[in-house]
């Protein structure tokens, strides 16, 4: 698979701030920016952006990163709106909203990507149409050459098609600009990849911060929600490790913790565990799992029909068409693979 990430991180890409996007693109393409003038790069972006963007009102995946220093007696019920204390931490993941297949996140139709090869036209996609619901876990999968990628490169709003339409979480995005789309993809879109993507000379904190930075979340929520976020996925004791201080597997759960902190509507996972030998895949497969049974969107691209088992749905791409679109029988338990 080859989601397509043109610059150094483009799941920390952010959506620019009009403001300072030039400041943001030289944070990211030097790769060497301190978190310090990152800060100042979030810190100027306005207070109408970051309310937006942090969309406190909304149950999102924020929901899905446990907060240790929340009481259980704290916790949200089902089905409610999530609460939020004053500095900005996630809700518990026990409050998630009920998972609701109907609403759909992703809705595509007769979705078709063409690309000139020569004086040949390569049919990538030919008239997809498919949604997926909140709450959805869905395995995509297929040959080399399906269309899997130009399928991802679509939903993650990082190419445009040819024709057709898709609406991520009822907004129509086939017809919006490239800052638009950048600002839909920061806002709506964690992505985590198989060759996970960190800037490996910040600590993992500093590259969960990093989203947040794009999105101007102030500083002090921001740090505070990365530190939820990494201790969500087991790394709170290692929040000021650099990134290639750790194993493949940390830097993958880094990476899902950056995919989270923007609480975003789809997380868009490309081959994560491609990397990743069985049992750390598993692993990796469990916090999706979690993440998943407490209301995130996922959709993940694999070529392992084992990782596949761990998805609800899996769609089957094949010569650009959909081949197959089935609910997984025996959806597999990560967490209890982990524990036999
Ligand atoms: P998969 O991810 O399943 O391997 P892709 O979506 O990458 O499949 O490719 C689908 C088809 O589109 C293939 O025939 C591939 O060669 C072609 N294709 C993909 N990207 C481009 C491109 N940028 N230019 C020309 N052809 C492309």
């Amino acid at each position: 698979m080859r989601l397509m990430t043109h610059e150094t991180d483009a799941s920390a890409r952010p959506a620019r701030s009009r403001s300072n996007a030039g400041g943001v693109a030289t944070v990211v393409a030097e790769d060497a920016a301190s978190v310090q003038s990152a800060t100042s790069v979030g810190e100027e972006a306005t207070a109408v952006k970051s309310a937006m963007t942090l969309r406190e009102d909304a149950a999102g995946v924020r929901s899905a990163t446990k907060d240790p220093k929340d009481s259980k007696d704290s916790k949200v019920s089902k089905g409610s709106k999530g609460s939020k204390d004053s500095k900005g931490s996630m809700d518990s993941i026990d409050s998630m909203e009920s998972i609701d297949y109907r609403t759909p996140v992703i809705r595509v139709a007769d979705l078709v990507k063409d690309y000139s090869r020569g004086d040949n036209v390569v049919h990538a996609l030919r008239s997809v149409s498919l949604s997926v619901g909140k709450g959805e876990f869905v395995a995509v999968m297929g040959p080399s050459g399906s269309g899997k990628s130009t399928f991802m490169n679509l939903i993650g709003c990082l190419d445009r098609p040819t024709s057709g339409s898709y609406e991520l979480d009822g907004v129509e995005v086939t017809h919006l600009g490239p800052s638009q789309l950048a600002d839909l993809r920061n806002q709506k879109i964690g992505f985590i990849f198989q060759g996970f993507n960190l800037l490996p000379r910040m600590d993992a904190l500093d590259n969960v911060m990093l989203p947040m930075v794009y999105a101007g979340v102030p500083s002090q929520i921001r740090q505070r929600r990365a530190q939820v976020a990494l201790e969500a996925v087991g790394l709170g004791e290692r929040m000021h490790h650099r990134s290639n201080e750790l194993s493949g597997g940390q830097q993958q759960r880094v990476a899902i913790a950056r995919a989270l902190v923007n609480a975003p509507s789809l997380i868009l996972a490309d081959e994560p565990t491609g990397n990743l030998d069985s049992r750390t895949s598993v692993e990796i497969m469990a916090i999706l799992q979690r993440l998943n049974q407490a209301g995130a969107t996922i959709v993940l691209v694999t070529h392992e029909p084992d990782i596949a088992t761990y998805c609800s749905r899996t769609v089957v791409f094949k010569d650009g068409v959909v081949l197959s679109d089935h609910a997984n029988q025996r959806v597999h338990s990560a967490a209890e693979a982990l524990a036999a």
